[in-house]
């Protein structure tokens, strides 16, 4: 991960690349942040900007080897720990037995809270923990010299799960080598113990400018500047919380979106004209949202057809949407089925009678879905 990639915070990036410019880097670190403004993402984007082999003035490259296998968090002197809880079956686990399940929650969603965490390791019933042998396995695995990089480095996301089981760390804490470098990256500094926290240099990270959030949800997530608007006055300066919101956007849309279209397939005159008239009242940013949401799934059903199914873009109930819907996607109507949405989006942009634009785009995808697949039939 690269600075870069990161939602606004742009403070806390050129603070910690000045001390690594300036080769003041602390061995025991603390990124103390609210849940949802990024901690854990900087203290990646911070390890591989540490072990970068080509560094540029405010960031990694993004490009050598070990920036390569940062991306993928493999790489071998960049070590995690994170709460987890004892199975029955295995006693003696430890965080690296559930580092697979880990790498794909990070590199899905870097700002993902603690609460998604125990879901994706299935235990959302109980109680994150790092255990008193988890420390042990710690000191032995920072107790090796850096395997290729220049530093090694473990990042402990939410150390306020240590408990007093924490103390086992002090020492290494206390005098870590001097190419170790320690994260700790905690969303409540309170709850970690005190003998910890006198031992690390503390970074505080605020909460994220609303105009980061903003340009972030406009420009990686397509909403509209209303929708983005509503959702950063919502989340407070926390992206976790905003993307639990653009869920709701989305699921909303999803909704709208099928309705309308199982009434185009019906061709059910009446009902269709009444649903227009709805569509036509929410207000521009929205049927563009509507329209651009349709041109998406079209898009995917297009992919599926095609072979191209990348996993975990769309997934659940909506893959199972696409899949239905490409069935009725084909050579013979796709290339029209696009056009008329993007029509209607030119349409709505510049003003168009909605009423009108809804109605021509409901009639026109009523006759493009019942062409027939001919390619099926030779
Ligand atoms: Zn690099």
């Amino acid at each position: 991960m690269r600075f870069k990639e990161i939602i606004g915070q742009q403070e806390v990036k050129d603070h910690v690349i000045k001390t690594v410019r300036e080769n003041r880097i602390s061995n025991t670190q603390l990124f103390w942040g609210s849940e949802g403004t990024g901690g854990l993402a900087l203290a990646i984007a911070y390890a591989q900007y540490l072990n970068c082999l080509a560094p540029l003035d405010d960031d990694s490259c993004g490009e050598c080897d070990s920036c390569m296998k940062n991306a993928k968090l493999v790489h071998p002197d960049l070590h995690f720990s994170y709460p987890f809880n004892l199975p029955k079956s295995d006693p003696n686990s430890r965080s690296t037995d559930f580092l697979v399940k880990w790498r794909e929650a990070v590199l899905g969603n870097p700002y993902l809270n603690y609460h998604t965490w125990l879901q994706k390791l299935e235990i959302e019933n109980k109680q994150g923990n790092i255990t008193a042998l988890e420390c042990r396995d710690i000191i032995k695995r920072l107790s090796l010299k850096p395997y290729e990089g220049k530093y090694k480095i473990l990042i402990m996301w939410l150390p306020e799960f240590l408990g007093n089981e924490g103390n086992i760390l002090l020492k290494l804490l206390e005098e870590p080598s001097s190419n170790t470098v320690i994260i700790l990256v905690t969303q409540d500094k309170d709850r970690v113990l005190n003998t910890i926290l006198s031992r690390t240099q503390i970074l505080h990270i605020n909460r994220i400018n609303d105009v980061d959030i903003k340009n972030a949800l406009i420009n990686l997530h397509d909403l509209t500047e209303d929708e983005a608007q509503r959702i950063v006055f919502l989340s407070e300066g926390n992206y976790h919380k905003a993307q639990v919101l653009i869920q709701d956007v989305e699921d909303n849309n999803q909704t709208l979106f099928r309705g309308w279209l199982r009434l185009c397939f019906e061709r059910k005159g009446g009902e269709l004209v009444s649903y227009v008239n709805d569509l036509a009242k929410i207000g521009r940013e929205r049927q563009k949202q509507f329209l651009n949401y349709g041109l998406s799934i079209f898009r995917e059903c297009i992919l599926i057809n095609n072979g191209v199914n990348q996993i975990g873009r769309v997934e659940g109930d909506v893959l199972d949407f696409v899949q239905k819907l490409s069935q009725f996607v084909h050579e013979g109507n796709q290339q029209e089925i696009m056009e008329e949405f993007n029509k209607a989006c030119f349409h709505i942009e510049r003003n168009g009678n909605p009423k009108i634009v809804f109605l021509d785009l409901s009639i026109k995808m009523g006759e493009l879905l019942k062409v027939e697949n001919v390619s099926l039939q030779t």
